[in-house]
Order: C-alpha cells, then sequence, then structure tokens
C-alpha cells in the first residue's frame, strides 16, 4: 500500500487572530497536490477559529490532550471536546513537551493510547538529543520511545510518527537526508516487530528545520512520507505544503 505523503504545520505557542488568518487564507487559495494529506496545529485558543475557516480537505491538530475523559484537570482538553469541536488530530510526544514538561514516555503513549481509541489520530513525536546522537545513542534512545508506545498501543492505524532530532528543531540545523533516512529506515525496522503490515503502512515523517529549501531531497527518501515543519509552517506564503517539487 502506497503510503500517502502527509505535511504537518506545528504553529506552537504562536501567532495571532490576524496572522492566523493570515495563513488560513492563504492555504484556502493554494493549489494543494490531492496526493499530499496536510494538517495544521495552532495552539489551542485557535483551533476552533482555524476549524471554522479552513478549506475542506484540510485537517486540524491540537497540540495536546490529555487521557481522561472529563472533570476536574484544569487547564486540560479532552479527546471528546477535540471531537466535539472537529479536531481529528493531535501532536503528542513533541520533545518540548518531553523536555519542558516533563512528560514521560509512559505519559505520552497513555494520552497516544487513549486519544487513538476514542477516535482522534496522533503525530507521535520522537527524536534525541544532541549529547544522544554524539554518544551513538539515537537508534537506542528512538527504540525505547518506541518500545514505551508499544507497550500500550495495539491499534496503530491512527498513529503518524514523527521523528524530530532535538538538535535540529528550530536551529537550522537540519538533519542531512542520510541521517534522516538512517533513522527512518531503522524506525520502519523497529515496526516490523509490531508486525510487517504495520511498518508498511504506518508513515514516518522528519521534522528538525524543514523549509521550502530543503524537503525536496529529504521527500525524495524511500523511508521519509513526510514533513512536521514548525517555524517554516508560520510563514504566510510558505509553498512546502504542495511539495510539488518533490
Ligand atoms: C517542530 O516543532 O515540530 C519543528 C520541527 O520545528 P522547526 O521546523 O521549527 O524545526
Amino acid at each position: 500500500m502506497a503510503r500517502k505523503f502527509f505535511v504537518g504545520g506545528n504553529f506552537k505557542m504562536n501567532g495571532t487572530v490576524s496572522s492566523i488568518k493570515e495563513i488560513v487564507k492563504n492555504l484556502n487559495e493554494a493549489t494543494l497536490d490531492p496526493e499530499v494529506e496536510v494538517v495544521i496545529s495552532p495552539p489551542a485558543l485557535y483551533l476552533q477559529l482555524v476549524r471554522d475557516s479552513i478549506r475542506p480537505g484540510i485537517e486540524v491538530a491540537a497540540q495536546n490532550v490529555f487521557d481522561k475523559p472529563c472533570g476536574a484537570f484544569t487547564g486540560e482538553i479532552s479527546v471528546s471536546q477535540l471531537k466535539d469541536s472537529n479536531i481529528n488530530w493531535v501532536i503528542l510526544g513533541h520533545s518540548e513537551r518531553r523536555t519542558i514538561l516533563k512528560e514521560s514516555d509512559e505519559v505520552v503513549a497513555s494520552k497516544t493510547k487513549y486519544a487513538t481509541e476514542n477516535g482522534v489520530s496522533v503525530i507521535w513525536c520522537c527524536g534525541e538529543s544532541l549529547e544522544e546522537r554524539e554518544a551513538g545513542k539515537t537508534i537506542e534512545v528512538v527504540s525505547k520511545q518506541l518500545e514505551a508506545l508499544k507497550a500500550q498501543i495495539n491499534d496503530w492505524s491512527k498513529i503518524v510518527i514523527a521523528y524530530e532530532p532535538i538538535w535540529a528543531i528550530g536551529t537550522g540545523k537540519v538533519a542531512t537526508t542520510e541521517q534522516a533516512q538512517e533513522v527512518h529506515k531503522a524506525i520502519r525496522d523497529w515496526l516490523k516487530s509490531v508486525s510487517d503490515k504495520v511498518a508498511e503502512e504506518t508513515r514516518i515523517l522528519y521534522g528538525g528545520s524543514v523549509n521550502e529549501k530543503n524537503c525536496a531531497e529529504l521527500g525524495k527518501q524511500p523511508d521519509i512520507d513526510g514533513f512536521l515543519v514548525g517555524g517554516a509552517s508560520l510563514k504566510p506564503a510558505c509553498t512546502f505544503w504542495h511539495p510539488v517539487n518533490l
């Protein structure tokens, strides 16, 4: 089965009503490739604005969700609330939440399980620090993150994996095509421990300083099935939503 190319835009804690409306306007007017799935992820406050104004065919992702149905969890958003607002995706396990907000592999896996079992698809992020890469531990670190996920997940059909080396996020220091492909291949090989079908069908995105200039080469790698883009997704005129030059 061919894996549909996927481009996610992670706005992080950026944007205003006016700048986000401008991004939506550009996307609504852009010529998009029907073979590319596009999902954008504004801050929680703007999810409904984007959902209500984005063109059909583009999905919207939250940047976090909680793993309880409802109740006394101040500051959190539930899966059912996302679904109530027609938000069908969520980014989980982003390194900023793992490091700054101390979300453990197990917490990320639990949220992923809860979201997918209740009908919300997950862009599940993993990746190593510079120190870990320099110590030759990249595959070990990513495998450990994947093992924690596997311990809680049965159905992988609602999961897209984003490999995001921490040292490449927001730094302008993109992984080489060889570095990225090597880890993506290792992730795909690891997925065979779940099943050959999951290994074949799961999309593995690359994230870390992707922009209009470097996306074409990265996207040609056999195990790179798309991108998760941070900074560049905020540029009003960004064009990598439809990497026509692939
Ligand atoms: C991200 O935050 O997921 C990301 C990849 O950021 P950037 O593209 O800015 O490196």
